[in-house]
């Protein structure tokens, strides 16, 4: 019997709403902040990524799928932005329209040791602001992240970021880097002794605990970064403020690839487990750009993988409404009406499917459109409930009916759903 190439998945019919779902949410969210959709080949020129994402980079050293044909050697891509960079400086896209906001979803390969949240094939939705240097750009990247998780109806993550400042600041770091780890390198791990060599910075999120105590007694703070990279961040910072967007600043954030400088951020989520708590991450990437022979511009973008916001929704049963769980909201009279178009938005906002009569039926006619669509629920609102804060919830698997505070109706369908 054949067996599935181990780290892959197939997504079963039963999954597969739970997909759709997660994608339909993206398209909608990228669309109100006008990113547009691109889908680009899965396999490349090795050499893109090579001079992208670095030749010391553990991708790159370890975890490409290469497929040798002749004399070309192509590559399964590893990630999105360097085929999205690619195909921007290809297609002319500079020259025609100069800034572009582009949004993906699709499988990556990465020849990683399979575990919990890590695959062989998985699957990114992310996005890429390509033509901006300003500050401005970062934040709508983060809020749109922040965003997306929270159309997902995802909760409990953490939003970390940081600044590497600018390719000389991140080049004096390395070597600060360099000089303070000098005498501790033989208390690191194995993995992190190779690092100190090829790819320092990678150190620092070493999940070793000997490692980690070395990274902590060093003591690393932003202050390597120049005037105007320190005043990109603190624009950054203040909008994220002004928004009332939740992060923490962490100066050991510094994400594998050479491509970054400036903003990096990462969406944590504990429930993932220690070694690969990231639901997402991103950043700034203002060389590769000019690096791929294009022109010199500014760039930001993220990615989240699909798989592990699934392992983080599944547990949290907001994502992918049971089919036939649908709530079909009947209101009784204007008042009624109005109030009922923040109990639908509220209800769709929790995960759950809701429908409306948008002609203004009678009560008898709604039930029959409520039968039709087989409503699982039908949440009756007239003058009377309204008075009284309530809702008349008929289970219509089982025709009881009660009535449910509107502020627990989310609540109560969930808990039914
Ligand atoms: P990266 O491109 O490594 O920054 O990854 C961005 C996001 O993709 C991560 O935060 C994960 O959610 C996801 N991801 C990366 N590598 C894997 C993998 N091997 N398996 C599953 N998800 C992954």
């Amino acid at each position: 019997m054949f067996k599935r190439v181990s780290g892959t998945r197939d997504i079963l019919p039963n999954e597969i709403e739970s997909w759709q779902n997660i994608e339909n949410i993206s398209r909608s969210i990228f669309s109100c902040h006008n990113y547009h959709q691109i889908r680009t080949p899965l396999i490349e020129e090795e050499s893109l990524f090579n001079r992208s994402l670095g030749e010391s980079t553990e991708i790159v050293q370890k975890q490409m799928f290469l497929i040798k044909r002749e004399h070309d050697v192509f590559a399964m891509r590893p990630e999105g932005t360097a085929s999205i960079v690619r195909a921007y400086i290809e297609n002319n896209i500079d020259k025609s329209q100069g800034f572009a906001k582009y949004y993906y979803i699709g499988p990556m390969f990465r020849a990683e040791r399979p575990q919990k949240g890590r695959l062989r094939q998985f699957h990114h939705i992310g996005c890429e602001a390509i033509g901006s240097y300003g500050p401005g750009i970062d934040v709508e990247v983060i809020v749109l992240a922040d965003s997306l998780l929270k159309a997902y109806g995802i909760k409990g993550y953490r939003i970390v970021i940081n600044s590497l400042g600018c390719f000389s600041d991140k080049q004096a770091f390395i070597l600060s880097l360099k000089v303070k780890l000098q005498e501790m390198r033989s208390d690191l791990c194995d993995d992190c002794k190779d690092r100190y060599e090829r790819n320092i910075l990678r150190i620092l999120d070493c999940k070793n605990e000997a490692c980690q105590k070395i990274i902590k007694e060093l003591n690393i703070s932003g202050s390597s970064r120049c005037e105007p990279c320190q005043a990109h961040f603190n624009s950054v910072r203040q909008s994220l403020d002004l928004l009332k967007i939740d992060y923490e600043v962490a100066p050991n954030l510094v994400r594998g690839l050479d491509y970054y400088n400036r903003t990096v951020f990462e969406f944590k989520h504990s429930e993932l487990g220690a070694g690969q708590d990231a639901l997402g991450a991103g950043g700034r990437y203002d060389s590769l750009v000019k690096q791929l022979d294009g022109p010199e511009t500014g760039a930001v973008g993220f990615a989240f993988g699909i798989e592990r916001l699934l392992l983080v929704a599944n547990q949290q049963a907001i994502i992918a409404p049971k089919e036939g769980n649908l709530v079909y909201l009947v209101t009784l009279g204007d008042d009624a009406k109005n109030a009922g178009l923040q109990i639908l938005s509220d209800i769709r906002q929790s995960g759950i499917i809701a429908d409306t009569d948008y002609e203004g039926k009678s009560l008898k006619a709604a039930m029959r459109k409520a039968n039709d669509l087989h409503a699982r629920f039908v949440a009756i609102l007239g003058s009377d409930e309204l008075k009284e804060g309530v809702i008349t919830l008929k289970d219509m698997a089982n025709s009881s009916q009660e009535k449910v505070k509107i502020a627990e109706l989310t609540r109560k369908l969930k808990g039914s759903a």
